[in-house]
């Protein structure tokens, strides 16, 4: 039986190689999922956070329920915004 050539980094430098290749592969992953399904959650050091009252969109001006949009603080006020990307012609399909 071949004896550790390093008893102290006995792991192969491949294996420590890829697994920097994986959980770098993973953070991709991570950040493209949260960009096309507008989850931004644990995607950076800002959480976004949910809103608790209704109100309107300030980027499109569309109404958000409770709870579907999130907080931005801008200018010392907070402002409710969707989540992601406005959705297209938000203003009209507010009213269906
Ligand atoms: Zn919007």
């Amino acid at each position: 039986m071949p004896k550790p050539w390093n008893t102290r980094g006995w792991e192969p430098d491949w294996r420590k190689r890829r697994a920097q290749e994986q959980a770098a592969m993973a953070e991709i992953e991570r950040q493209e999922r949260a960009r096309r399904y507008g989850n931004p959650w644990r995607s950076g050091p800002r959480t976004p956070k949910a809103n608790k009252y209704p109100g309107d969109c300030h980027k499109c001006g569309a109404r958000i329920e409770a709870g579907a949009g999130i907080i931005t603080k801008i200018d010392d006020q907070w402002r409710v915004a969707h989540r992601g990307e406005c959705p297209e012609n938000s203003g009209k399909i507010n009213s269906k």
